[in-house]
């Protein structure tokens, strides 16, 4: 059994009881960075949950990531203005050299430092990564970028950007997936750096960014050269199980929100949550998050016990995913007209929740992983 975590999810609570639907709605509206939530969560050494104690971090198992991530979105709130961080800072703890991991990640533990941007996807790649054309060309002690990422987040709020760029050509490589790099670059002092914002369907400060002879030092590769996608995918399986975890908290939220209006809404003279036709959608999404939030224990379990968690990381997000989008889809309706309107929250959660179908992994991606790992069928792609 996985640690449930119970006073760090009181803490979590408890702050945010200080960022009510009020300034969630706000934010959303003008489509704000949360800076204000970013800034008590960094203070409260959250976001560096995972960071080990020697660097300044909380050194806590991702079961407490998971939970404190849970707890924010069951709160209301929306941890996608930070969670990157918490994975993202993986990479260069697994891969990094001693002298990158002094260099970052005590900044990253303390908030000096943010790493917020993870850029990968690009305008003709996003569920193929080893379709990215942006390039990082060596000369010397530097490499120089040119190419465009899309739907790079929060990259306006961060100092930091892991970077995936091709380092050499895709067919002059074995492996469709070697050729690939990965960089941290610093985006304070970049010069050829544009970012340009992306509104989007939800406040989730997502941009573009193009890169025209963007200098990055060499020692700022992560790794080797041309291993970068193996990199970048094996801080996946964390990345997976921390947004199935948020999804759990968007359910959880969505089902007692539709629970509490179903009991307090009076129609024909009786509360809508005395008919079964407004109860059982609700309950039907009640049991989709506790068999979702099952395997989100199962990864995590598997994760922390060091064996294999690729296949129950994938399951975990879908099923957290669709458990989320189910009870959205319950809330807003047992909400009737209500449901569209923003002072009740429910439509800006049920964009958010949204999402998850898509980023960081797509439905269909993870049910091909399932079909060709687990299942032994037939490579589609
Ligand atoms: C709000 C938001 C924030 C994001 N933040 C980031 C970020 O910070 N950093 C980052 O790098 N990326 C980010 N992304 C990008 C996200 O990871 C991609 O959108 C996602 O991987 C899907 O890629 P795509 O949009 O190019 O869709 P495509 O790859 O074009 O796919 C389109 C559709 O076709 C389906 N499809 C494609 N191929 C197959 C196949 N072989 N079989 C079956 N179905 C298939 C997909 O499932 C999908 O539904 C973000 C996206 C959004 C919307």
């Amino acid at each position: 059994m996985i640690a449930r975590h119970d006073e760090i999810r009181a803490s979590v609570q408890a702050l945010c009881r200080d960022f009510p639907g009020s300034y969630w709605r706000d934010r959303d509206r003008a489509r704000e960075y949360p800076t204000a939530f970013v800034k008590a969560l960094t203070d409260s050494g959250m976001l560096a949950a995972l960071i080990p104690e020697e660097y300044g971090g909380a050194g806590l198992p991702l079961s407490a990531a998971a939970a404190i991530l849970e707890e924010i979105h069951g709160s209301g709130a929306n941890g996608a203005a930070c969670h990157a961080q918490m994975y993202t800072m993986g990479t260069i703890l697994r891969h990094g050299s001693d002298a990158q991991k002094q260099r970052y990640l005590p900044g990253i533990a303390s908030g000096a430092l943010r790493l917020q941007a993870f850029g990968v996807t690009e305008p003709d790649a996003g569920s193929d990564t080893s379709a990215i054309r942006t390039t990082a060309e060596r000369r010397g002690d530097i490499y120089v970028v040119n190419g465009q990422k899309v739907w790079t987040s929060r990259a306006e709020y961060s100092d930091l950007m892991l970077l995936l760029a091709r380092t050499s050509p895709k067919d002059e490589n074995a492996k469709k997936t070697d050729g690939l790099s990965v960089f941290v670059l610093d985006m304070r002092d970049a010069k050829g750096l544009s970012i340009r914002p992306l509104r989007a369907m939800l406040n989730h400060a997502t941009t573009e960014v193009f890169f025209d002879n963007v200098e990055i030092p060499a020692e700022n590769r992560i790794g080797a050269e041309g291993k970068g996608f193996r990199y970048i995918l094996d801080g996946m399986n964390a990345e997976r199980i921390l947004i199935a975890a948020e999804c759990i908290g968007d359910a959880r939220w969505f089902v007692d929100t539709a629970a509490a209006y179903a009991k307090s809404r009076r129609v024909f003279g009786r509360p809508i949550g005395q008919n079964q036709g407004v109860q059982f959608p609700i309950a039907k999404a009640y049991a989709a998050m506790r068999s979702a939030e099952l395997m989100v224990h199962e990864a995590i379990r598997r994760y922390e016990a060091g064996e294999p968690c690729g296949a129950e990381a994938n399951m975990a997000k879908m099923l957290a995913a669709d458990a989320s989008w189910q009870a959205g889809e319950a809330c807003l309706q047992t909400h009737g007209g209500f449901g569209f309107a923003e002072e009740y929250d429910v439509e800006r959660k049920f964009r958010e929740t949204r999402l998850y179908q898509v980023a960081p992994i797509s439905t269909n991606l993870v049910l091909s992983y399932i079909a060709e790992h687990v299942l032994g069928l037939p490579r589609s792609f």
